[in-house]
């Protein structure tokens, strides 16, 4: 494994969840908000997917799920381009992503007053992940900078252990990759390097 580190999820264990954030076609190269090299994130979260299913722990999915005329897309006020609009080809998960039957899908992106980056905003993730007891969470998913960024410092206002899969994760920018890892750990969020 390179650098040492370890095979993603080994050290996964009851009361831990696993969240997977956006990994959308319209995030991928090719899509209508390509993250470079999204589709990296794959292979790695079908590992950790894979751990997960091993360790009995229960998996959440989310999904930015936009309707027409969207708050967050140009032409409606917002700064990005019509992405992961519901219903659209875009919208779908990775067709490579490989996930069991049972996961929980989160739907956000949903509003017409205000965007939702967040997996936590506005969905009741907090008190599912409460209900199922999940008191550490890891994340990996599209955008780091943006909409995972967002979503780990909820889950960790939400009381979580959160510890982020980086290789799990991509930046819209570099830069801004860079700022929301130290954001995160000074924050308090554990940067994990498994694969
Ligand atoms: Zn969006």
């Amino acid at each position: 494994m390179a650098g040492g580190a370890g095979a993603g999820g080994e050290e996964l264990r009851p009361g831990d969840g696993l969240l997977i954030v956006d990994v959308q076609r319209d995030f991928c190269p090719g899509g209508a908000l390509p993250v470079p090299e999204g589709d990296g994130v794959v292979p790695v979260l079908n590992r950790w997917v894979r751990a997960a299913q091993r360790a009995g722990i229960p998996i959440y999915v989310s999904r930015d799920w936009h309707p027409h005329r969207h708050p967050s897309f140009e032409g409606s006020g917002g700064p990005w381009p019509p992405h992961c609009i519901q219903g659209s080809p875009g919208a779908e998960l990775h067709p490579d992503l490989e996930l069991p039957p049972d996961v929980v899908h989160v739907v956000k992106g949903v509003r017409f007053d205000r965007d939702q980056l967040s997996a936590f905003d506005g969905t009741g993730l907090a008190s599912l992940l409460a209900r199922d007891a999940v008191r550490r969470l890891w994340v990996g998913g599209l955008a780091l900078d943006v909409c995972v960024r967002a979503t780990v410092l909820d889950a960790l206002g939400a009381g979580l252990d959160v510890h982020l899969i980086v290789a799990g994760t991509r930046p819209i920018t570099d830069a801004d990759g860079r700022e929301a890892l130290g954001i995160m750990a000074e924050a308090g969020v554990r940067i994990e390097e498994q694969e």
